[in-house]
């Protein structure tokens, strides 16, 4: 019987596959396609479901990927994964593979940009209707779930104002009207995630975030249950072609090892920084979920335990005084990235949420004060430091 593991003995050992050599590190596979011993092999390969071990093309399956795969699958109690060339090849495959026109979604309004896109424009130029929600709001939730809908998607943390949803009572209304719970949990982290054992169906990491962690590739991970997976997400997937590498998912294999030690150092920092920066006279607001001020911060404590990496907090003076914090900043890195081992600083406003109308931005509380500030791995005392310098820039 196998035993179980704790996350950070799974992080590191769980669905690791070893070839004839018994090599240590998790070997890549850079091949494209394999080889079979006779044609009667290949004839059977084809006509055969894809076994976990028999693979007949990287697009379908590769042992690498399928390291990746295993490794977050068990950390996240999962009956499969798959992954995905980017965050949003996991979050464009886990909406089409099971949407087709006259479908009804429901989601949250509070969303990344591209997520908003494909709600907003491509699901319904597909005969999709899309309802939006504030998703922090469970009265609206009930009022739009129908027996009609059949897809509930938001994300577990919203970007930029960090908004907290309850995962909980959210994909309970959901399943009571027979709709799938799609869940964006990049902010919350595998880390910190609980989603399913609090009712999510399916789970969406953007790897580019907090799995790889060190800047340096895309890649996305969507989990859920066998027939889910393996019946809707892997059919669509493979046949249109957003698989990841075989070099991404060494990458991010490298990533899982570390991924506790890093999102726990940069949660502590995180929360030390929001800290720091309340009682600021030049900020009007911070935002950070692990702080007892957060609207939602009983139910982060219960759904999430702790705060996470990302602080958002709003400037007094405006545009003028975010632009000159941010070139006044000498460490935190100005870029749109988050879960970086580098303290990463983003205006919202002109950069990621650039596109939405203004009326649209307001509503979401995306002013032009506002700052998103992803903590990294520096010493929390000289990112401190570097932000107050910073602060006392802005006149
Ligand atoms: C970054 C991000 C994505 C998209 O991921 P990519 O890897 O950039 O494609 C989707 N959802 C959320 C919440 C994100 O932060």
């Amino acid at each position: 019987m196998k035993k179980t593991w704790n996350k950070r003995t799974n992080l590191v050992h769980s669905g690791n596959r070893r070839s004839q050599y018994n090599e240590v590190s998790e070997s890549i596979f850079l091949t494209q396609s394999y080889v079979y011993e006779t044609a009667e092999d290949a004839e059977k390969r084809f006509s055969e479901d894809i076994s976990k071990d028999r693979f007949i093309y990287t697009r379908y399956g590769n042992p690498t990927i399928a390291m990746f795969e295993d490794k977050i699958a068990t950390l996240e109690g999962a009956e499969a994964a798959f992954a995905t060339a980017s965050g949003m090849a996991a979050v464009n495959g886990a909406l089409m593979s099971v949407l087709s026109s006259g479908d009804h979604v429901v989601a949250a309004r509070a969303l990344f940009g591209s997520c908003l896109y494909i709600l907003e424009k491509i699901l319904p130029s597909f005969g999709v209707k899309v309802t939006f929600v504030d998703g922090t709001d469970i009265d609206q939730w009930k009022g739009a779930i129908t027996a009609q809908t059949n897809v509930v998607f938001f994300e577990s943390i919203s970007n930029p104002t960090l908004e907290v949803i309850d995962i909980k009572a959210v994909s309970e209304i959901a399943r009571s009207a027979g709709a799938l719970t799609i869940v964006d949990n990049v902010f919350t982290t595998p880390i910190f995630s609980n989603a399913f054992s609090l009712g999510a169906d399916v789970v969406i990491y953007s790897a580019t975030k907090h799995i790889d962690g060190q800047g340096r590739t895309l890649g996305g991970i969507i989990l859920g249950s066998a027939d889910y997976i393996y019946n809707s997400v892997e059919p669509f997937m493979k046949h249109t072609g957003g698989t990841m590498s075989p070099f991404t998912g060494w990458v991010l294999l490298k990533g899982l090892e570390t991924l506790d030690l890093r999102v726990r150092a940069q949660t502590r920092s995180a929360f030390c920084i929001a800290k720091a920066l309340v009682d600021h006279p030049k900020i009007s607001s911070v935002i950070y979920p692990g702080l007892e001020t957060h609207p939602q911060y009983t139910l982060c404590k219960d759904q999430m335990e702790k705060g996470g990496t990302v602080v958002s907090f709003e400037l007094l003076g405006g545009k003028e005084a975010a632009f000159t914090f941010m070139n006044s900043l000498e460490i935190v890195l100005i870029s749109n990235n988050l879960g970086d081992a580098k303290s990463i600083v983003t205006h919202p406003a002109t950069t990621t949420h650039q596109r939405l109308p203004a009326n649209q931005k307001e509503r979401l509380g995306i002013t032009h004060g506002l700052l998103r500030l992803s903590v990294g791995l520096e010493d929390s005392k000289d990112l401190i430091s570097d932000l107050s310098s910073a602060l006392n820039k802005i006149l």
